[in-house]
């Protein structure tokens, strides 16, 4: 069985530094903010694993991964201005572009935009699909607090809509006034908080409702071929489908469709390394072993039984061939 993995990210020293001019020095407000800083920074940079392709390509090897799909490990700052964010992302693409071509049997990409300029962002992403092979474009979060279903985010779904390559929403953090009035309390300590509002669910949630959001500003009514992909199995959507048909009706939306009709026929999902079983059975069912596509989160996840789990699950042996890389190859274009 061959796998193709999709969310699996890499950073550049180049795109670091550059990044890093930007960057806005948080001072903790406390030592146990301090304490929880560092943590969280030990915990979101893996070692050199971000930088170091030998060291991936020997995971690749030992995980029977045969292709992963790369995308940028962290998006351009907000704080960077449109015109050099163009830039960074250009530099980002190109990097990309040279790593798969060393070894373009292992390797795919996926665009990183400057979302502060859409406009610029769409010719790129047309740039890194017709010139450099890309297939597709990975968004992180939301830019300046925006979530991407206001008008001006548009000419990016369109041109993904008519280059037929997918959309990956991934998380990123989320606003300090939310992380505030949901997460932190005094019962239990800043770590779990801070944990609480972004990797252990925050980030997620925001991630969810940016597709809900999306698929409410009537966007697959408008681009009809466009499609999304989600991690962590679908970022708490799936499980909410019925209920958002039964209260948000097309007499509400007014759209053509429900909303588990657009969801199940434009968003693909993917586990990024959460290897359950339960979620794996539940949402073959759900949406179809035809919208599911395999994401280990290399190397901030390192599962050791990546193909174990798709091998060993009680799909059937067409429905794993699909999910270990049949959909990859059909969605992204890969052969
Ligand atoms: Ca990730």
């Amino acid at each position: 069985m061959k796998i193709i993995t999709l969310e699996e990210h890499y950073t550049d020293k180049r795109i670091m530094d550059w990044n890093n001019q930007f960057a806005k020095k948080q001072e903790p407000a406390s030592p146990e903010q301090a304490e929880a800083m560092k943590f969280m920074m030990a915990h979101a940079f893996p070692g050199d694993e971000l930088l170091d392709f030998d060291k991936r390509l020997a995971f690749m090897d030992e995980n029977k991964i045969d292709m992963q799909v790369l995308s940028l490990t962290s998006p351009v700052s907000d704080l960077v201005p449109a015109q050099e964010a163009v830039e960074i992302c250009r530099l980002a693409n190109d990097i990309t572009k040279q790593h798969m071509d060393e070894h373009p049997d292992r390797f795919a990409g996926f665009a990183t935009l400057p979302m502060a300029d859409p406009k610029a962002a769409a010719g790129e992403l047309e740039r890194c699909v017709k010139e450099l092979g890309f297939c597709g474009v990975l968004l992180a979060g939301r830019y300046k607090g925006r979530f991407y279903n206001e008008e001006e985010f548009f000419p990016i779904f369109e041109k993904a809509a008519e280059l037929d390559v997918p959309v990956y929403f991934h998380p990123a953090g989320i606003p300090m006034e939310v992380q505030e009035a949901y997460y932190m309390s005094d019962a239990y300590s800043f770590i779990v908080g801070a944990e609480l509002a972004s990797a252990g669910f925050g980030w997620h949630v925001e991630v969810g409702i940016q597709i809900v959001r999306l698929i409410l500003s009537g966007i697959f009514d408008r681009l009809p071929n466009l499609k999304f992909i989600s991690g962590h199995w679908g970022e708490t959507i799936p499980a909410f489908l019925e209920r958002m048909d039964s209260i948000l009706t097309r007499e509400i939306t007014g759209l053509k469709k429900q909303i588990s009709e657009y969801y199940k026929e434009h968003v693909y999902l993917t586990p990024s390394g959460i290897l359950s079983n339960d979620q794996l059975e539940y949402l073959a069912k759900l949406m179809g072993a035809d919208h599911i596509l395999y994401a280990v989160d290399y190397p901030y996840v390192k599962p050791d039984h990546i193909y174990e789990f798709l091998a060993g699950s009680h799909l059937t042996e067409e429905q794993k061939e699909l999910i270990a890389h049949g959909n990859a190859e059909r969605l992204l274009h890969l052969v």
